[in-house]
């Protein structure tokens, strides 16, 4: 799966030698030009054990989760250019990576953040603001060029290859998430370091080269020169904001990216320019709409409604600091995806977000001093393992932990125990509560079917403890895996 350069492998027999002089002369252009095409790089699909069906459907499942949460821009004028537009530059892919089962859409967003994405088999999306912070079409072009690269090598599933043993349904769920979740995932797995969702959109640098080379070809095919690629990139990269742009943490620069693209584009030979008139008329349309919103708006407006029917966390369960009802003896059970399953106190909110479960008591999650945080209450959810020792595969999610909680610590030793029936160990770790005084914080995990760990947390206060042991140890108790 890495990238091999072929240079004029694929020559085609010179024809002719004692022709005229106009015509070999003619010949000789011929060959000049079919060795340059064959000079471009080879890029190679990685390693993947889904079928292209599958792609579509996990795609199709992520894409049908986006429609429901995100903005979209419904109007026809930028509907139907950013449909051809897409539609073009499949067009100039390779037909041995167009899957006919792939069921390719461009819809575009309205969000004002610079993005783009696309999902396994075919679904993309992009933001307004990538449209609007674009200065010609090679632009836009060259993104969209890049996520569908990504699309055509299966890079999503090829990620879930290596994450293995997710089932289908929670791997779509799992994708949306990692969409969706956005800058609110990333501050939660800030505090935990926890959330495969996130990792599986997140494409690795050797990928991010293939798409951006794939990419370019396409585009030089389409009529696009691949350097409004690097262009963009650039772009993106001073794109002012809190922290760095949401694409670049899931497209992460593999190093040196402008260059080994106008590299590329140099050994490419780029058809003609198609109509671009059809940008101006979709730049005017959209200045003539509402400002759109950011994501960070409209996580904030999630978080502010009921929550209903939202994957969205909300922003907070009641009010930290506030006082915190003490777990109810009625139990409910819950399901984590096709994962797990667990009984919770029935007064406890469930708040999903990637791989991750939290339930919380009224007042026991939300923001303190501009956190988020849980102060009462349990999460459950699935870890990458850098271990087949499960002791040692713990040991490094707790560091992780420990990094983005400074004031934990170990409160003491690892003990085995059982979890879900399975070999278990279990961390206590103690830290500071947003309420004061001391927080007690277990950690219990165990291994998956397919290598990955699950682990169970519990967040209290010291002094609740009493209050909240048995609960959390029913809740422990209740735990049912089905991964095998
Ligand atoms: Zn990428």
């Amino acid at each position: 799966m890495t990238l091999h350069t072929r240079r004029g492998g694929d020559r085609p027999p010179r024809k002719g030698g004692d022709k005229p002089s106009g015509l070999s002369i003619a010949v000789l252009v011929v060959t000049l030009v079919a060795t340059t095409v064959a000079a471009q790089t080879k890029v190679t699909p990685p390693k993947n054990k889904y079928t292209p069906e599958q792609d579509v459907q996990i795609g199709r499942e992520a894409a049908a989760e986006v429609r429901r949460e995100y903005p979209l821009i419904n109007d026809s004028t930028v509907d139907n250019y950013l449909d051809r537009l897409g539609n073009r530059l499949v067009a100039a892919s390779p037909a041995d990576l167009k899957k006919p089962q792939f069921e390719y859409s461009f819809t575009p967003v309205n969000l004002k953040d610079i993005n783009a994405f696309a999902l396994p088999g075919g679904p993309m999306f992009v933001n307004r603001g990538m449209i609007e912070a674009a200065s010609q079409e090679p632009e836009v072009a060259g993104v969209m060029a890049h996520e569908l690269a990504h699309v055509l090598l299966r890079h999503g599933t090829a990620n879930a290859t290596k994450a293995q043993g997710f089932q289908l349904g929670a791997l779509a769920g799992a994708i949306a998430g990692a969409v969706i979740g956005g800058g609110w995932g990333e501050a939660i797995s800030q505090g935990s370091q926890f959330g495969l969702g996130t990792w599986l959109m997140k494409y690795s640098r050797e990928y991010e080269k293939q798409a951006d080379l794939l990419g370019a070809q396409i585009m030089a095919r389409g009529g696009y020169d691949p350097r409004a690629l690097a262009r963009m990139f650039e772009t993106i990269k001073k794109q002012n904001g809190a922290g760095p742009p949401q694409w670049l943490s899931s497209h992460p620069d593999p190093g040196n990216r402008t260059q080994y693209i106008n590299a590329e584009a140099a050994q490419l030979r780029i058809a003609p320019l198609p109509n671009d008139s059809g940008f101006q008329q979709v730049r005017n349309r959209l200045q003539s709409m509402p400002p759109a919103r950011s994501m960070a708006d409209l996580e904030r407006e999630a978080g502010s409604g009921s929550g209903e029917g939202r994957s969205r966390p909300p922003a907070s369960v009641g009010r930290v600091g506030e006082p915190v009802p003490p777990p109810s003896r009625q139990y409910r059970t819950v399901r984590g995806g096709d994962l797990f399953q667990v009984s919770v106190p029935a007064n406890w909110t469930p708040i999903s977000s990637n791989n991750v479960m939290k339930f919380v008591p009224q007042n026991g999650y939300g923001e303190a001093n501009g956190q988020e945080t849980m102060t009462h209450g349990v999460e459950l959810g699935v870890a990458r393992a850098s271990s087949r020792d499960l002791r040692q595969a713990t040991e490094t999610l707790v560091e992780g932990f420990l990094r983005g909680n400074p004031e934990m610590r170990i409160a003491g030793g690892q003990q085995s125990m059982q979890m879900a029936g399975r070999n278990a160990i279990i961390t206590m770790l103690e830290g500071r509560s947003a309420v004061g005084g001391t927080e007690r914080v277990d950690l219990q995990t165990t291994f998956l079917a397919d290598g990955n760990l699950f682990y169970y947390l519990t967040v209290v206060p010291e002094r609740e403890y009493d209050i909240y042991s048995t609960a959390f140890a029913r809740v422990a108790r209740s735990i049912r895996l089905n991964d095998r």
